[in-house]
Formats: structure tokens, C-alpha cells, sequence
């Protein structure tokens, strides 16, 4: 233990205590407004949906703090408790090079918290989403998804990991800005490759059938200027019963998909509202520059790590007897999260103002009669709170309160 080991703790309990104050606000705040509609949507959801959402989003949050809980005492035992010592010296006695030791002593740290974590996922699935109708997942679909997840993590993480740690030790004073570049483009790599060969793995994708609905979008394509390579349907009804939609992939393997839960709920017009916010994002250069902030972001996260990589108080400090690469970027990835808790209300604030503008699109491109519409329909079908605790919102959500959000639609209306 160290000053470093004690900085470590108070930044730990602080996070953790920030996370299940703002978790007990929103459940107090939601169960509060539990018996009333809020009025800008009385006669459109009725009480027994709102409160299904309420108790649904209350369930989740109970969730969300016994996850937190978890997975702090993971950390102190990976680190202070001396975890990860262990785990290194039950790798060295195999005798492998260095640098596969390395990638052995992380993978083995993430497989294991990820099953430390499992039961959570299990309880969320098979009782919460059970319980309110949304769980359409058997368990073997889900063994068979954890054993896709697994295989995937290994196939993609060990390279990339190996990739990292041979960087590390190879490329001198400077292989952190190589390390940053080598992460940057494997990234990009990756989003490129997710619709066409990851995603499919997981779900069938089947080109939209719907001709009106599909000469609709292709007319609202035309009005936007974009081209992209298709509009999917995806069968997200099999594991669950909320629907979206999304925008995957880069240059020339963009894809829409939406769920077909979506599109068995929204007409013709809502569905065209909806893509046409998605649409918003990428017309308002939302996209690239989450992009660019990102890959700066790998950048500066790396630099830092090649300054921590020459401090040994940060090794002692966070229990780590063995100073090397492996544990250096191990330690870094597990603590990152703790200390970037903090900028989570200045992304959040970003992602809301990027939200408006894909709404301002929409509504020069579509009615904005026929977003609000959906989004009533997707909140009350996916059973999302329409009284969120607005500190709570403000801290975690990417998405302004359905409320505001709709009062600035009617506002946009009126325009
Ligand atoms: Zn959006």
C-alpha cells in the first residue's frame, strides 16, 4: 500500500457511492410518480403501462447496484488483494513466452470476472425480462450465445492483445502513439466488419420485404443524400421482446436495421420518423465526430499509460508485485473506469444535444407528428420510464426524458 493504493480507494468509493446514490434517487423518484401519467401523456399510455414501467425500470435499477457492488469488490481483488499476482504466477509455472503469458494472465482475468458477473446477467434475463414479458430467450439460446461470446472474445482478443504487448515492448520510447494507432485502426476495422460477419453470427438478417415501407425509405434516402448498402430486418424477437432500431458499420458496409419487433409495432410513417433521426446523426456529422473524439481519446489513454508504465508506485500501489507489460495495461484497462466515472455527465450531455439535432433533422425531413407517436409507442412497448429522477437522466442517459423530448418536437411543429 502506497498514497497511490489510498487515491485508489477514495476514487473507488467514490464512484461507487455517486452510482448507488444516483440508483436510489431514481427508484425514489420513479416510485413517486408511480400512480399518475405524467399529463403530456395521459390517454396515450394508459396507468398500467406506466406502472409496468415503473416497476420494470425499478427492478433493473436494484440490478444495476448489486452490479455495482460486484464488480468493485472484483477490482480490490484482482488488484489489492493480490489477484492478479496469483493468477501471473499460475501462468509463468506453464512455461510459455513472455509474450503469450501475457495475453494468458489478461484473458483469463476478463473470462473470470465475466463469470464472477454471469449469475447477475442469468437473474436479469430469466427473471426480470420473465417476469415482464420481454424474455424470449431459452437457455439453451443462451449457453449457445455465452459460448459464441466466449469463442469471440478469444478470436478477437488475443491478437489484439498480442498486437498490444508486442508493440509495448518492441517499439521503443514511442509505443504508446504506436499502441494508440495500432487500437485506432483495429477499431475501425473492426465497426467495418460487425454487420457483414460478427452480427450475423448472433441473428438472422433479412433484406426488408415491405415494398411500400421500402420505396418510403428509399425516397427518404434520395431527400437526404445517402446511400447505403441496405435496410435489414433483424429477428430480435428471438431472444427478446423490445424493439429498435439502429445504423451499423463504416464506409461501405453502413446498414440499417431494424428489429422486427419494430416494425410489427410502428406504421409506415413512424418507422420513416425513426430512420429519419437515425439519419440526423450521420447528416450533423454526429457519427465521425464520435469518431474522432474516441480515436483522441485512445490517443491521450495511451500516453498516459506509457508515463504509468515507468512509476512503479503504480504497480505497488494497486498491489502488483511483477512489473511488466501485461499487468501495466491489465491494471490500466480494470481501473480506467473508475476515474472516467466522473466525465460520464459531459458525455451524456454531448450525446443529449446530438439527440435534439437528429430531432430537428427529422422533422425537416418527416413530420415531427410522426416521431412523437413512435417514440410513445417504443417507451410504453419497451416499458421505459417517463419519470426519470433528472439527475439521475442527466448522469446516465444518452437520451433527453421522453417528455422534453417531445416538447421540443411540438416546439419544432409549431415552427
Ligand atoms: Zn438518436
Amino acid at each position: 500500500m502506497n498514497e497511490f493504493s489510498y487515491l485508489f480507494l477514495f476514487f473507488l468509493a467514490a464512484s461507487t457511492t455517486l452510482k448507488l446514490w444516483l440508483n436510489q434517487r431514481q427508484i425514489n423518484h420513479i416510485l413517486r410518480h408511480r400512480d399518475q401519467v405524467p399529463s403530456d401523456f395521459e390517454g396515450k399510455i394508459e396507468l398500467s403501462a406506466h406502472q409496468k414501467a415503473a416497476d420494470y425500470t425499478v427492478a433493473k435499477t436494484h440490478i444495476a447496484t448489486l452490479s455495482t457492488l460486484l464488480s468493485g469488490a472484483i477490482l480490490v481483488i484482482l488488484t489489492l488483494a493480490g489477484g492478479i499476482n496469483i493468477l501471473l504466477s499460475l501462468v509463468q509455472s506453464y512455461d510459455i513466452s513472455e509474450l503469450w503469458t501475457g495475453v494468458t494472465l489478461m484473458m483469463s482475468a476478463f473470462i473470470i470476472s465475466h463469470f464472477i458477473e454471469l449469475p447477475i446477467e442469468i437473474y436479469q434475463t430469466f427473471k426480470i425480462e420473465q417476469k415482464f414479458g420481454f424474455n424470449r430467450s431459452t437457455a439453451g439460446q443462451f449457453i449457445k450465445d455465452q459460448l459464441l461470446q466466449l469463442a469471440l472474445m478469444l478470436i478477437i482478443g488475443c491478437p489484439l492483445i498480442y498486437g498490444l504487448l508486442w508493440v509495448m515492448g518492441e517499439m521503443g520510447y514511442y509505443w504508446w502513439l504506436y499502441a494508440g494507432i495500432f487500437t485506432v485502426i483495429f477499431t475501425f476495422f473492426m465497426t467495418w466488419l460487425v454487420p457483414t460477419v460478427i452480427a450475423p453470427l448472433f441473428n438472422t438478417f433479412t433484406p426488408l420485404e415491405d415494398q411500400h415501407l421500402k420505396s418510403k425509405i428509399q425516397h427518404l434516402f434520395e431527400r437526404c443524400g445517402f446511400n447505403s448498402k441496405g435496410i435489414y430486418v433483424m429477428d430480435g424477437s428471438r431472444r427478446s421482446g423490445h424493439g429498435n432500431a439502429y445504423f451499423t458499420g463504416i464506409g461501405n458496409n453502413k446498414r440499417i436495421v431494424f428489429y422486427d419487433t419494430l416494425i410489427e409495432s410502428l406504421n409506415a410513417d413512424e418507422v420513416e420518423a425513426v430512420l429519419a433521426h437515425e439519419l440526423g446523426h450521420f447528416k450533423c456529422k454526429h457519427v465521425s465526430r464520435q469518431m474522432v473524439v474516441s480515436s483522441l481519446m485512445t490517443l491521450i489513454a495511451f500516453a498516459i499509460l506509457g508515463w504509468l508504465k515507468q512509476q512503479n508506485w503504480f504497480f505497488e500501489g494497486l498491489g502488483v508485485e511483477q512489473i511488466n507489460d501485461a499487468s501495466a495495461l491489465l491494471l490500466f484497462l480494470l481501473i480506467t473506469p473508475i476515474f472516467s466515472t466522473f466525465i460520464h455527465p459531459m458525455a451524456s450531455y454531448y450525446q443529449r444535444k446530438f439527440e435534439f439535432e437528429a430531432d430537428a433533422f427529422a422533422s425537416t425531413m418527416s413530420k415531427p407528428e410522426y416521431l412523437i407517436q413512435a417514440l410513445v409507442k417504443l417507451y410504453r412497448e419497451n416499458a421505459s420510464t417517463l419519470t426519470p429522477d433528472p439527475l439521475y437522466s442527466s448522469f446516465h442517459h444518452s437520451h433527453p426524458p421522453a417528455g422534453v423530448r417531445i416538447d421540443h418536437l411540438k416546439s419544432l411543429d409549431k415552427c
